[in-house]
């Protein structure tokens, strides 16, 4: 069954905004802090199998969890629902390689008409050049009314559309990914910055669990200090402040990842319908 959203013949709208600003994960759900997983931490000391007071809040398990005795099988016993939006699928692309202990749910684009989508524009590129994008979506939305299936339209989308996707994980497969994703010397700034709200998002919700976060980077334990010349391979941008204790000798760019990708203006919002750029009232007395 199709649940295709019909905007066919619908002149597409475009809000075009700062796309550092509106990466966003948030933690919908957290399961598991509770006395059965406090069972499965107690299990390796006691005589009898353990039955923990029903009543132990999850500020106390956590809490148990991070105290350095659990056993690290334990943090798998803690499940989230994570939503990640203001994301283009550049960046979905990049997320869905984590593999181990999380499931993913994403936005489809075979099914939904991908037109009025906003477009996420990065500070190091300049906004003029915005109109070849917003062209792409246009055609695409021509090739949808004129009955091509969406499935081969959507060829044309631009990679700067906004979308989201939906995580299950645990939390130890939280803490790999943040330590994986939060070196700069890696990573794309989409993704460091994704990692970064992530891991507060998580803190935020349990602010237990603020201390079990480690940055490998921090402890020169990132893929940065590990590679060998003899590896090959090229890490583009000049070494920060973390990474200032080993030079770079071949960086493609003259600036530290922080210069070179957000360390320009922010992009200030436009509004277009079709290929025209309005004022936000038009924009808003069209959307129906
Ligand atoms: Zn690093």
């Amino acid at each position: 069954m199709s649940r295709f959203n019909n905007h066919c013949f619908e002149t597409p709208r475009t809000r075009l905004k700062d796309a550092f600003a509106h990466i966003d994960a948030t933690v919908q759900r957290v399961s598991g802090l509770d006395h059965a997983t406090m069972d499965f931490v107690m299990c390796g000391y006691e005589n009898e199998p353990p039955l923990t007071d029903m009543s132990i809040s999850p500020s106390q398990v956590a809490k148990e969890l991070t105290s350095g005795s659990a056993l690290w099988q334990a943090l798998e016993c803690i499940h989230f629902k994570l939503r990640f939006s203001g994301i283009t699928r550049l960046l979905t692309h990049q997320i869905v390689r984590q593999r181990i202990g999380i499931t993913f749910s994403q936005q489809c684009s075979g099914e939904v008409d991908w037109r009025h989508h906003d477009m996420l524009w990065p500070r190091n590129i300049n906004v003029n050049v915005a109109v070849y994008s917003m062209g792409s979506k246009n055609a695409y939305a021509r090739q949808v009314d004129a009955q091509v299936p969406l499935q081969e339209a959507r060829f044309l989308l631009p990679h700067c559309l906004e979308t989201f996707i939906y995580a299950d994980c645990t939390l130890a497969t939280i803490l790999n990914f943040v330590s994986r994703r939060c070196c700069t010397m890696t990573n794309s700034w989409e993704m460091v910055t994704l990692a970064e709200r992530l891991k507060n998002a998580v803190c935020l919700k349990i602010p237990e669990f603020k201390d079990i976060f480690r940055n490998p980077c921090e402890h020169q334990q990132c893929l940065y200090f590990k590679a060998k010349p003899s590896d090959g391979i090229v890490f583009p941008w000049l070494p920060d402040v973390v990474h200032a204790v080993k030079p770079n000798p071949e960086p493609l760019y003259n600036v530290t990842h922080a210069e070179g990708s957000c360390g320009y203006p922010v992009v200030k919002d436009e509004y277009w319908i079709g290929m025209e750029t309005v004022k936000k009232g038009e924009y808003d007395a069209d959307c129906p």
